[in-house]
């Protein structure tokens, strides 16, 4: 089942980044086209540096994304961004319901289902977080949380709109720490939210969507990651903002180099 999925990495810049220093990853980030039938590749810098981002990218196979959204098209929402300005920069993905918006900023489930379905009314598609806290999963809770973070946030999507999205399942206490799940742990977890998927959302949605893994995701250990049967790539924070431990990344991601 997995050969049928191709690999994806994505880059979570988070609030890093200027103009000029997006414009200088994007040209210092060396890169075979060839690579990109291999492996799907996605920066989400901060939506001041998209512009630039995407136009350094640019023919080179690599999509970009935003980090949030509104849900809703237009309107009096200061400081927020809408999913047309998101198309209109050319990004094609969106992270929604990132850790670090759910705890800091309180994002409920359904504030986030909502952003998720507004997200597909636009033609963009949803990297969608879950994971557990340390306490929830000292606690056992880890299929608990997922599971309910998973059934509300994508509550009212089609089958056929999950098998295009993306999952990714990021522990709360691994993103930003250096110390990152066991494969083992992580694909336990997600072989667990695919069960789920299958079950929710139908065979054919379970098997086909991409369930990536996040947390302190680096060159040293992205091939473990990648021979786990269920994990199809990775979300990367830190290791992303360098251009070149983000290609060790990527090169880590195709099939066959684990
Ligand atoms: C993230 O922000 O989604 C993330 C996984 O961060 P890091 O790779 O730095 O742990």
């Amino acid at each position: 089942m997995k050969k049928l999925r191709k690999p994806i990495v994505a880059a979570n810049w988070k609030m890093y980044k200027t103009v000029s220093e997006g414009k200088s990853f994007a040209a210092e980030f060396s890169w075979e086209t060839s690579l990109a039938r291999e492996v799907e590749v996605v920066i989400c810098p901060p939506f001041t540096a998209l512009q630039v981002v995407g136009d350094g990218l640019k023919g080179k196979g690599i999509k970009w994304g935003g980090q949030n959204l509104y849900p809703s098209a237009e309107g009096a929402f200061t400081g927020e961004i809408s999913p047309l300005m998101l198309k209109d920069l050319g990004c094609t993905y969106v992270i929604l319901g990132h850790s670090e918006r759910r705890h800091l900023l309180g994002e409920t489930d359904e504030f986030i289902n909502q952003k998720v379905k507004v997200a597909f009314a636009h033609e963009l598609l949803p990297i969608f977080c879950v994971g557990e806290t340390l306490e929830q999963r000292e606690d056992g809770k880890t299929e608990e949380v997922c599971r309910r973070q998973l059934e509300h946030g994508l509550a009212g999507v089609k089958g056929a709109d999950l098998a295009r999205m993306v999952i990714a399942y990021e522990p709360v206490w691994a993103i930003g720490t250096g110390v990152n799940a066991s494969p083992e742990d992580a694909e336990k977890t997600i072989a667990f939210l695919r069960q789920v998927i299958s079950e929710q959302w139908g065979q054919e949605a379970g098997e086909a969507v991409r369930i990536q893994y996040g947390g302190s995701v680096k060159p040293q250990n992205i091939k473990e990651f990648m021979s786990c049967a269920n994990i199809d790539g990775v979300l990367v924070g830190g290791a992303s903002l360098k251009a070149d431990s983000f290609y060790e990344i990527v090169r880590g991601a195709r099939r066959g180099s684990e």
